[in-house]
């Protein structure tokens, strides 16, 4: 998952901001994917996984997208 790309673009694009300092709370998904062969569900990790009997051939069923959480804000008393 690309998570600390976002972290980073969060921190560039925050800077100056009022959300400078925010804490940016990431939820990576995790990947799901289903077998062509045999039809099983299978989880992934990154964008690689195998099913239980072998197959390679997945189709992704969820864990492209990241979901932002919260972002917490500090603001200066
Ligand atoms: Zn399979």
């Amino acid at each position: 998952m690309e998570s600390n790309a976002v972290k980073f673009c969060f921190d560039v694009c925050s800077r100056g901001t009022v959300l400078e300092g925010a804490t940016l709370e990431i939820i990576e998904i995790p990947g799901l994917a289903r077998c062509r062969q045999c039809g099983a569900e299978v989880t992934i990790e990154e964008s690689y996984g195998i099913c239980d009997r072998g197959g390679v051939e997945l189709d992704i069923i969820s864990g492209e997208e990241l979901k932002i959480k919260e972002i917490e804000v500090e603001l200066c008393a």
